[in-house]
């Protein structure tokens, strides 16, 4: 029978290696890099995070995606939705004519076009069970780039799920991976989940608890509408309950949201009891636990600004930008594109806001130290091209300085 799933890539690393490097390399980062992070020309220096940009999951998606191009030229190729949060890789994609499948406002696909002729890339995010099946009964081909630190969370809220335990999520319920995660309780029945954005919300979470206050229940589903399975009912599915997270969140925000739902389960049936009503694993990526780790290290490093590169709607950029935030003027840019040397300006998504707004002398005179970092799916070159506009802001040119 013709395979027709395929997890595993195609063993075509060597002919696409070439097109990778065209697209996505840097030699202006790699000079960096081997500067020890750290480039200064004049009194300006740029300082990078060691740990920024692609992560291993979206190494991976990408190259999967080059594959399955390279593989079957002659096929119509879909990939459902984006296969990473950044528009330069969805168009290089969209470039080697691979159609994307664009979500309705509802938040569903339209797999109407695809037959069992086509492939379909499912994103390193992974897609719903249900997305899932459908795929599958269309007979087409599949090429799932689901990254493997998203399936370990899909393993443990299939387990709370399994064992009658609620999966309450730290993430945002909209976002691609939180809804694929949130529908692995599916797989048994009765399974709920409940996806909490931020702390605010969760004490809502630890308040309802501790009160085990039934007259508040219709106000709770109201709250959570859309962010919780099906059915939902608070005096029944806050009995027990299993942490997890979107693996891209601020991870001192999820351990501190399980922590609080650990103490409000406490108080509520006893710290013996606690096994019974409480299971809780920390599902960050170690990819991204080690940016914004790294990120923190940079800020340490007398560093007057800060310029984070990726796209508006990644998850883990934008905790790198709110981490930053806290502490520096800080500035969200989707590409270089955002720098423009010659009027001084940078167009900058704030943190907590929807749109960009534009800065003018953003990079002050005298002796400035400029961080910078990228979200895991922004690629080198795009974080190259930052760091030569960043110098030309001061009318530096970086490649012949560096020669
Ligand atoms: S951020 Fe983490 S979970 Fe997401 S693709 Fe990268 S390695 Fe995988």
């Amino acid at each position: 029978m013709e395979q027709t799933y395929f997890r595993k890539g195609f063993g075509l690393k060597g002919e696409i290696q070439g097109a990778l490097t065209d697209d996505y390399h840097s030699a202006v980062v790699d000079e960096v890099r081997a500067r020890g992070y750290s480039i200064t020309v004049q009194d300006l220096t740029v300082r990078l995070a060691q740990e920024f940009g692609f992560c291993y999951g979206v190494d991976r998606a990408v190259e999967y995606a080059y594959e399955t191009r390279t593989k079957f030229p002659d096929k119509r190729i879909f990939l459902v939705g984006e296969i990473i949060h950044n528009p330069h890789v969805n168009a290089k994609l969209a470039g080697m004519g691979i159609a994307i499948i664009a979500r309705s406002p509802a938040g569903e696909f339209d797999f109407a076009p695809v037959t069992a002729d086509d492939a379909v890339i499912l994103p390193a995010f992974g897609v719903t069970r249900e997305d899932f099946e459908r795929l599958r009964s269309l007979g087409a081909i599949l090429v799932d780039t689901t990254c493997g630190s998203v399936l370990n969370v899909w393993k443990r809220v299939e387990s709370y799920a399994r064992d009658g335990f609620t999966a309450i999520i730290h993430g945002k319920y909209q976002h691609e991976e939180t809804r694929a995660t949130a529908s692995q309780v599916t797989q048994h029945a009765g399974g709920r989940y409940l996806v909490v954005r931020d702390m605010a919300e969760a004490r809502l979470v630890c308040d309802y608890i501790e009160r085990g206050n039934g007259g508040a229940a219709p106000a709770m589903r109201e709250r959570f509408g859309g962010a919780a399975s099906p059915g939902f009912d608070p005096q029944r599915d806050l009995v027990r309950v299993g942490i997890a997270n979107q693996t891209t969140m601020l991870s001192s925000e999820s351990l501190a949201i399980a922590a609080e739902i650990r103490r409000a389960m406490s108080a509520r049936y006893g710290g013996a009891a606690l096994g019974e009503h409480f299971r809780s694993f920390d599902t960050i990526c170690s990819a991204t636990q080690d940016r914004q780790d790294a990120v923190l290290r940079l800020l340490q490093d007398s560093v007057d600004v800060v310029v984070v590169i990726g796209g508006y709607n990644s998850s883990n950029t934008t905790h790198l930008a709110a981490l930053c935030a806290e502490r520096l003027p800080t500035y969200h840019i989707q590409d270089a594109g955002c720098i423009d040397p010659e009027a001084g300006t940078v167009r900058y998504k704030p943190v907590g806001r929807a749109g960009e707004v534009e800065a003018r002398g953003w990079l002050a005179s005298g002796p400035r130290v400029v961080g910078v970092t990228a979200g895991a799916s922004t690629p080198n070159n795009k974080v190259g091209e930052t760091i030569e506009r960043i110098f030309a802001t001061r009318g530096i040119a970086l490649a012949t300085a560096l020669v």
